[in-house]
């Protein structure tokens, strides 16, 4: 029964959620460390009564977003996470005539979002090294999204550079995707006071350890921002619930912890990556929370699945070129050192097959 323009779709496939502790769980970039206590209390003592729908304008959030980020509320847009609100510029923003472009290789929703809303789309290579160029971003006269820090790679665009990237396109929409940005990378976030073509998307998925309320908010200018509300309410008016707005709340207000979390991640990073290349691997320069690296012994999924075995979940894309990649989520000191352990054990393993 499905329509006709579906036929073709190719759902976006997610990481493995196993319902139990049996994983240590490296394969979603979510948070290894808990949300702060106080936000918790914050959340459960200011919610909104369940018997009311929540406020569709989401007043006290984007007061709270625009505080912490030191912009006005008409500049502040939230979703039911950054993926909703990725979806809503390409529905905005996209046509036949209004084309998408983006990195061949980087975050895999990009292409589902094209084709569910049947905008063409056009997939830019990285180069040799996994980077995204520039030059191939200028004067395209297409609608770009880019992922900065890109995923899965982790490397990552100055701020200098997105900016000519945003000032070369002046009559199309610019989507930089800033779900990973603050484990190292700069922002562009300033940019949009400059620039009416910029929308930067973040979420409180990753640096903010709550992947599981989905919360996502973007900043643009009021003009881009009303646009996307258009849409907004043409689908889900209510698209933020009454729980996540005041967690939302709860976890902004809890910022000094959130960010003594960000720099343990990008510590274990650090730690993680002399680990990997004292063992050999392949470790592309990420600042994000997580490292994609390959190992000439062993094939990405090789690696996967016996990483899979000793119960360490990872993740393996099976696109051509980064096959003999696998990308890990950065976890606690403990996790990290479980990984090391038995990646020895099978790359010794491997030897020993030879
Ligand atoms: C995780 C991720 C998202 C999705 O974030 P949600 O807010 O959880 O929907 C968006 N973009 C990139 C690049 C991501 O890795």
């Amino acid at each position: 029964m499905l329509s006709k323009k579906f036929k073709n779709l190719k759902a976006y496939v997610p990481g493995e959620q196993p319902g139990n502790a049996e994983y240590i769980k490296l394969n979603t970039n979510e948070a290894f460390l808990p949300l702060p206590e106080c936000a918790w209390d914050f959340a459960l003592q200011n919610m909104r009564e369940l018997s009311l729908y929540p406020d569709p304008e989401c007043k006290a959030l984007h007061r709270e977003i625009a505080d912490l980020y030191k912009v006005s509320p008409g500049e502040v847009i939230t979703a039911n996470g950054s993926d909703e609100l990725l979806n809503f510029a390409f529905l905005a923003y996209g046509d036949a005539d209004h084309p998408f472009a983006f990195p061949d290789i980087s975050y895999g929703f990009y292409e589902v979002f094209a084709q569910v809303n049947g905008i063409p789309f056009e997939k830019i290579k990285l180069d040799e090294e996994f980077r995204i160029r520039v030059r191939d971003y200028i004067d395209i006269r297409k609608n770009i999204v880019i992922a900065n820090p890109n995923a899965p790679t982790g490397i990552a665009l100055s701020k200098a550079q997105i900016e000519e990237i945003v000032c070369s396109n002046p009559n199309h929409v610019v989507v930089i995707d800033e779900a990973y940005v603050d484990f190292g990378a700069q922002s562009c976030l300033e940019l949009i006071h400059t620039y009416n073509n910029l929308l930067v998307c973040r979420t409180f998925s990753k640096s903010r350890s709550a992947a599981g309320l989905r919360l996502g908010y973007g900043f643009a200018c009021e003009e881009l921002i009303r646009e996307l509300h258009t849409i907004r309410y043409s689908i889900n008016p209510y698209n933020i619930n009454s729980f996540s707005m005041s967690m939302g709340i709860g976890i902004l207000k809890a910022e000094q912890e959130i960010r003594k979390n960000i720099e343990k991640t990008v510590e274990n990073r650090e730690y993680l990556q002399k680990q990997l290349k004292a063992l050999g691997f392949r470790v592309l320069d990420s600042e994000a929370n997580f490292l994609f690296a390959s190992h000439e012994k062993i094939s990405g999924e090789n690696l996967y699945l016996k990483l899979k075995e000793s119960k360490i979940l990872v993740r393996h894309f099976s696109k051509e070129r980064i096959q003999n990649f696998v990308r890990i989520t950065i976890g606690s000191i403990a996790q990290m050192d479980a990984l090391t352990d038995s990646l020895k054990r099978i790359l010794e393993e491997q030897d020993a097959q030879r």
